[in-house]
């Protein structure tokens, strides 16, 4: 068995778009059918290979936005002027194929003897292993208490803002919206900064466990912010998805 596994692990293999979902402009979630898939834990990633028909080809990461025990889906945001985004967002449709291999990655994973509390801290797409966090804790019945802080330009940039509107009980989802905030709008309006963390994150006494996720320079940001909150690095888990992608 852990040779299928492993075997699953590292080769590339073909699956097929079942469905896509537009969560924002920008973001879709593309579900994939993956015949040969092995399992996957909250917060891994996998690669994802595309051939043009001269054979040129280009692998990117993306995070898995499923629990363990559903369909295998990432959620993708387009990037104008990049060269794999646009294509997964705008060009793929339902019933191709795609490459990919994976699951990807042992340390940006959340399960339920990990415990918590848990501070989850999303920057733009990089909500999207942490929404796999939330839905497995949801499905697998855990009370651990949640508060996810996550950051988005606009409203109309939060990715599941629907299924963010209604948590389960436990999980309290609070926004910041840097650029532009709907009219009447009284929640957070600014980048996350140390006193927003003091304001939202659980005490360091508590020992919880914290996931912080989007583009490197808020990880970075992010995790000196908890260090300097008296959050021990050991307890602070980062993926940092790259310059761009917020
Ligand atoms: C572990 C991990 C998980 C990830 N998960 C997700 C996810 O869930 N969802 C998601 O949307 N993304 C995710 N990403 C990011 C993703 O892998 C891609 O980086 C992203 O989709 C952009 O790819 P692209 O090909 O569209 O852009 P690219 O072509 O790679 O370009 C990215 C940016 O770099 C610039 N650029 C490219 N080449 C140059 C150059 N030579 N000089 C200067 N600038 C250049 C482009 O203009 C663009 O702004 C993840 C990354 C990692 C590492």
């Amino acid at each position: 068995m852990a040779g299928t596994a492993v075997r699953g692990r590292l080769t590339w293999q073909t699956a097929t778009v079942k469905s896509l979902i537009d969560e924002t402009p920008q973001v879709r979630t593309i579900s994939l059918s993956v015949p040969e898939w092995a399992g996957h834990q909250a917060g891994q990633h996998i690669d994802v290979r595309l051939t043009a028909e001269d054979g040129y080809q280009a692998e990117r990461e993306y995070s898995i936005a499923s629990a363990p025990g559903e369909p295998v889906s990432i959620t993708v945001e387009r990037l104008e002027d990049g060269e794999v985004s646009p294509y997964l967002t705008e060009e793929l449709r339902v019933g191709d194929e795609i490459e990919l291999r994976g699951p990807v990655g042992g340390y940006f994973v959340w399960d339920v003897a990990e415990g918590g509390p848990l501070l989850l801290l999303a920057g733009g797409s990089g909500v999207v292993p942490l929404r796999a966090i939330l839905r497995h804790r949801e499905r697998v019945g855990s009370t651990v208490p949640v508060r996810l802080l996550y950051s988005s330009r606009s409203l109309a940039d939060v990715i599941y803002r629907s299924e963010l509107d209604q948590p389960s009980a436990g999980v309290t989802v609070i926004h910041t919206l840097t650029r532009q905030q709907p009219p009447g709008w009284t929640g957070y309006a600014r980048r996350v900064d140390q006193q927003m963390i003091a304001e939202v994150a659980w005490p360091a006494a508590e020992a919880p466990l914290a996931y912080a996720c989007g583009p490197t320079p808020f990880v970075e940001a992010v995790a000196s912010d908890l260090v300097a909150f008296g959050y021990p690095a050991r307890r602070i888990r980062t993926e940092r998805f790259g310059a761009t992608g917020q």
